[in-house]
């Protein structure tokens, strides 16, 4: 890392408000919070939402949430603050209006009058004549008079930039190397619309210059308009900063990844109960690597080891299979404790809150030790211990399969008889017993728990059954077992 690299390294992560954190938005945060933070620097959230028919505020609520989830705190932006806020596009017009003012007045911008119709002919032209499409220049040197002519025809004007005729504009990227666009191909392009609002290139290249943003680090799809915005960065007498731009995401068939491929924002990996840990390891190895083995990493390591240098050029395919094996991963590693406030968390999420722990029912904390090997995902938990909470509801294919086990009737007889005598309910008098019970019968373990896991929880998958009897007692436990002898001798 140079000196100057070290030097007020400000980043910014500016997503349009649209709709939910989508994990490449996530991603693009992910690898700008790391770089800030390895380097002693800034990380602003800044909110684009020039785009009025589209942006609403409750994306940007959502957006902050999945962010805070994450655990991608920023040092300025929206509710924060910071020296260079307001951090919402829509606050700041006053800012832009200024830097159009000063653009017309230098020449390097002008008013265009030209009317959607007359723009959409000329388009039509250009493609019938395989030209490529862009403006013209009709308004580029209108007189004062015939500007004032259109005014008084009532045409509205935007303000297009000046865009060089000729030559051409290097990006040099520190991830895709340099990249060269012929200025002629870019054309005159809008940078204020009628409404007055501004486009996204000028609003970003306003802002990136204002905010003494040093580092642009942004999705690929973002290439076609850095020439741009450098012109722009150009004209208004700004240093350019560095821009890296990541390789796009794909899903499983290669294609852009897209809701089409299933969960696409981090609301929904958070629904589904994936934790923090494994989303941030994941997405930060979605085109970017240490080596070509490490795959687990703290976010501590990260901040460490993050460097642009090591983000590669060739998308990256979003492994559904992996991130979920990573997230199996980070709950085996946490302590009960830790992972008993993310189960708790997690049921609150989801509205499944007030079900363990009450009227003397088991707490989280009671059934962790009975499913953290067996979980993959928060919602595993659900799944693994909902029947300690609820009434038995019997899945289909374990009843079937105690309905025609001949054996159930007597083993399930047998095991009430057993845990009835026991002393102790611990989870060893139970095991004892049950062994011996089930040797008594010339039946293997698992031949002999079968019918009692089913008559307990109504599934074929469970927690242990020691620990599953431990943790019912003995009354709910043979209440249950009995209630599943009534119904098989129906
Ligand atoms: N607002 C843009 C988007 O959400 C990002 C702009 C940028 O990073 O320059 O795609």
């Amino acid at each position: 890392m140079s000196q100057q690299e070290n030097d007020a390294v400000r980043v910014r992560f500016a997503p349009s408000p649209t709709g939910h954190l989508h994990v490449g938005g996530a991603r693009t945060a992910l690898y700008n919070w790391l770089f800030a933070r390895g380097r002693a620097g800034r990380f602003v959230l800044r909110i684009e939402d020039t785009d009025l028919s589209r942006s609403t505020d409750e994306a940007v609520r959502q957006i902050i949430s999945s962010m805070r989830w994450l655990g991608l705190d920023w040092n300025e932006g929206p509710e924060t603050g910071g020296e260079f806020g307001p951090y919402r596009q829509m606050e700041r017009t006053e800012l832009y209006r200024g830097a159009a003012g000063r653009l017309l007045a230098e020449g390097k911008a002008y008013h265009c009058y030209c009317t959607p119709a007359e723009l959409e002919a000329e388009r039509a032209r250009a493609r019938a004549e395989g030209r490529p499409v862009v403006y013209q220049g009709r308004c580029r040197e209108l007189s004062v008079t015939e500007a004032q002519e259109c005014r008084a025809e009532g045409r509205e004007a935007v303000i297009r930039f000046r865009t060089p005729a000729a030559g051409k504009t290097v990006v040099r990227d520190r991830v895709k190397g340099d990249v060269e666009f012929d200025n002629a191909q870019l054309g005159d392009f809008i940078i204020v619309r009628s409404s007055g609002v501004p486009t996204y290139n000028f609003a970003v290249a306003v802002d990136d210059a204002a905010m003494r943003i040093s580092h642009v680090i942004r999705g690929d799809d973002h290439l076609p308009n850095t020439p741009r915005q450098l012109l722009l960065l150009e004209a208004l007498g700004a240093a350019a900063p560095v821009y890296a731009h990541l390789p796009l995401i794909l899903g499983s068939d290669r294609a852009p990844l897209s809701k089409r491929h299933g969960d696409v924002s981090v609301e929904e990996f958070r629904a589904r109960g994936f934790v923090r840990e494994a989303l941030n390891n994941y997405l930060a190895l979605l085109g970017w690597s240490y080596d070509a083995e490490t795959t687990l990493f703290s976010m501590d390591e990260l901040v460490r080891n993050f460097s642009l240098e090591r983000v590669g050029v060739t998308a990256a395919v979003f492994d559904n299979e992996k991130l979920l094996w990573m997230n199996g991963h980070y709950i085996r590693e946490m302590d009960a404790a830790g992972l008993t406030v993310r189960i708790e968390e997690f049921l609150e999420d989801t509205r499944l809150a007030g079900l363990p722990g009450e009227d003397g029912r088991p707490s989280v904390g009671d059934l962790v030790p009975l499913t953290q090997e067996k979980m993959k995902t928060l919602a595993d938990f659900v799944e693994l211990t909902d029947f300690f909470f609820l009434p038995v509801s019997f899945e289909e294919k374990a009843l079937a399969k105690l309905k025609k086990d001949g054996a159930a009737r007597q083993i399930l007889s047998t095991a009430a008889e057993t845990l009835r005598q026991l002393d102790s309910f611990g989870i060893e008098a139970v095991e004892t017993a049950l062994r011996a019970a089930a040797d008594s019968m010339e039946l293997k373990l698992g031949k002999f728990l079968q019918p009692l896991r089913i008559a307990l929880s109504g599934k074929l998958v469970t927690p242990g059954m020691f620990e599953t009897l431990a943790v019912l007692g003995r009354e709910e436990s043979i209440s249950r077992i009995d209630a599943a002898l009534g119904m098989l001798a129906q």
